[in-house]
C-alpha cells in the first residue's frame, strides 16, 4: 500500500514554488521564536506599557523589518504570478496570526499608507507616505456610530438626519476635520497616518455624502486618546484620534461625494473582512494545533486522552472545520483579487463570518479540551481564545455583516 500521502504535514498547496516555500518557513520561524514570547509578555502588559518608548513591542517591529515582509503582498517578488501572489499571502497571514495576530495586524500597519496610494492613483502619495516609515490605521469606527458604518447600504445611511462624529468642510482648496474616531481605531494610538472616513458638515444626504482622506497625523489639531484596555488582542493596541479644526492640505484628499463614498467604505471593509478571514485560520490552527498536542500529552483512564472516542472525533471534528475554512477564504481571496472591483461584498463577509466563528469554535474547543489547565494563563488556549472572540466584532460584527450582506442579494 502506498503510504506517502498519509503523513499529517501533507501539503495541500501543491503549487508552491522553492521561492514561495522558503517564505513560508521563514514566516514560521518569525512567529515561533519572535511572536509568540514577544505576544505573551505583551498580552499581560497595561496597554500604556505595550506602546510606550521602552516596550519589546518595537524591538519587535524591527525584527519584522528585517523579515522584509513590509509592503505586503507586493514584496513577494516579481516571479509570481497574481494567483500565487494572493496565496502567498493567505499562507503569510495565516503563518503570522499563528504568531500572533495581534501583534501581526500591528505589523502589517507598517508602511501601509503607500500601498492604499498605490492602490488609489497616486503616486505623489505613495512617495509621500515611503518617506516617512510609519504605522497607519483604518479610521473608520465613531463613538456614535459602530454598525452604522458597516450599514453602508441601508436606507439610514442616507438619512438627511445622520450627523458625522467626525466632520469636514471645505476651505478654498483644503479641508477642515472637526469631531473624533472611536476608541476602536486599530493602532489608533501610535499611527503615524490613516485612512480617515468624514461626513461633510452640510451633508443632504447624512452620512452617505463624505470625504475620505489619506492623511499624516503630525498635521496641527490632531490628537489621541487613552489605549484601549481590552480582554483579547492585547497586543493590537487602540485608541481615540481627535480632530480640532485640523486643515488637511488637497494633496491628502482621496475623494468624496454621495455616489461615490459609500461604496469606497463598502470596498475598504470587503478587503478588510477578506484579510481577517486570512488572518483568523492562523489563530484557528494555533488552538487546533495545541489542543492536539495536549491530547497527546494528557492521561487519564490510565491513556493519553487522544485514545478515548469522543476526543478522537472533537479532534477530527477541529481539523475538519479548520481544513474547510481555510479552502473557503483562500477562495475567496483569490476571487477577489482576480475580478475586476473585486467580489460582491457578501463573498468577503462568508469570509471573515467563517473564519473567525470557526477560530471561535477551535478556541473553545480546546479550552474543553484542556480541561481546567485551559482557563489558566500559564496555557496558551486561553489567550487564544480572548483573541478569537474579540474577531466576531472587529471589522464589523458578524450579525451586522451578514444583515448587510442580505440587502445586496
Ligand atoms: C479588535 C477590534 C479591532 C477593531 N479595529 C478597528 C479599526 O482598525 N478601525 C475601525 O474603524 N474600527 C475598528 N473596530 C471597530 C469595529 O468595526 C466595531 O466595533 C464594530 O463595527 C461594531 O461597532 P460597535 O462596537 O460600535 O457596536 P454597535 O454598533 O454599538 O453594536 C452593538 C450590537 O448591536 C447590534 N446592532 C447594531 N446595529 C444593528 C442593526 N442595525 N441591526 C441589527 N443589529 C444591530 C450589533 O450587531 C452588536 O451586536 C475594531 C473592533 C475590534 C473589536
Amino acid at each position: 500500500m502506498d503510504t506517502e500521502g498519509d503523513a499529517m504535514d501533507i501539503d495541500l498547496d501543491l503549487t508552491l514554488t522553492d521561492e514561495m516555500l522558503a517564505i513560508r518557513e521563514s514566516c514560521h520561524r518569525f512567529a515561533e521564536e519572535v511572536m509568540r514570547p514577544l505576544a505573551a509578555k505583551l498580552d499581560r502588559m497595561d496597554p500604556e506599557a505595550v506602546i510606550a518608548k521602552d516596550s519589546p513591542l518595537w524591538e519587535g517591529l524591527e525584527k519584522y523589518k528585517a523579515l522584509g515582509l513590509v509592503g505586503m503582498p507586493e514584496c513577494y517578488g516579481d516571479d509570481l504570478s497574481p494567483a500565487q501572489r494572493t496565496l502567498m499571502h493567505s499562507i503569510v497571514c495565516e503563518e503570522l496570526a499563528w504568531g500572533d495576530v495581534g501583534l501581526f495586524i500591528t505589523y502589517a500597519l507598517y508602511n501601509m499608507a503607500p500601498g492604499i496610494a498605490k492602490a488609489y492613483g497616486r503616486p505623489d502619495l505613495v512617495e509621500f507616505f515611503r518617506q516617512r516609515n510609519e504605522i497607519c490605521c483604518l479610521a473608520l469606527t465613531e463613538p456614535n456610530h459602530g454598525s452604522d458604518m458597516v450599514a453602508f447600504p441601508d436606507a439610514s445611511f442616507r438619512d438627511p438626519k445622520g450627523r458625522s462624529d467626525l466632520r469636514a468642510r471645505r476651505d478654498g482648496d483644503d479641508f477642515i476635520l472637526n469631531g473624533q474616531k472611536a476608541a476602536w481605531v486599530s493602532t489608533g494610538t501610535i499611527a503615524g497616518s490613516g485612512i480617515v472616513f468624514a461626513t461633510y458638515e452640510n451633508s443632504k444626504q447624512g452620512r452617505a455624502d463624505g470625504a475620505v482622506f489619506l492623511m499624516p497625523f503630525d498635521l496641527p489639531g490632531v490628537s489621541r486618546g487613552k489605549p484601549l484596555d481590552k480582554l483579547g488582542q492585547r497586543t493590537l493596541n487602540q485608541g481615540e484620534i481627535f480632530f480640532d479644526n485640523v486643515r488637511v492640505p488637497r494633496q491628502f484628499f482621496l475623494m468624496d461625494g454621495p455616489d461615490v463614498y459609500p461604496h469606497v467604505l463598502g470596498a475598504t471593509l470587503r478587503d478588510a473582512n477578506i484579510a481577517m478571514g486570512q488572518q483568523f485560520i492562523g489563530v484557528a490552527r494555533a488552538a487546533y494545533e495545541h489542543a492536539l498536542a495536549y491530547a497527546k500529552e494528557r492521561v487519564q483512564g490510565g491513556v493519553p486522552i487522544i485514545q478515548h472516542q469522543a476526543v478522537k472525533l472533537r479532534l477530527f471534528n477541529m481539523f475538519s472545520k479548520l481544513t474547510a475554512a481555510r479552502s473557503h477564504v483562500r477562495r475567496i481571496a483569490m476571487a477577489n483579487a482576480a475580478k475586476e472591483g473585486g467580489v460582491p461584498f457578501p463573498y468577503a463577509a462568508t469570509a471573515k463570518i467563517v473564519s473567525t466563528q470557526t477560530c471561535l469554535d477551535i478556541a473553545h474547543e480546546a479550552i474543553t479540551l484542556f480541561g481546567g489547565y485551559g482557563l489558566c494563563r500559564e496555557y496558551p488556549v486561553e489567550k487564544l481564545f480572548r483573541d478569537a472572540r474579540a474577531s466576531l466584532i472587529e471589522d464589523g460584527e458578524n450579525t451586522m455583516l451578514a444583515l448587510m450582506s442580505v440587502s445586496h442579494f
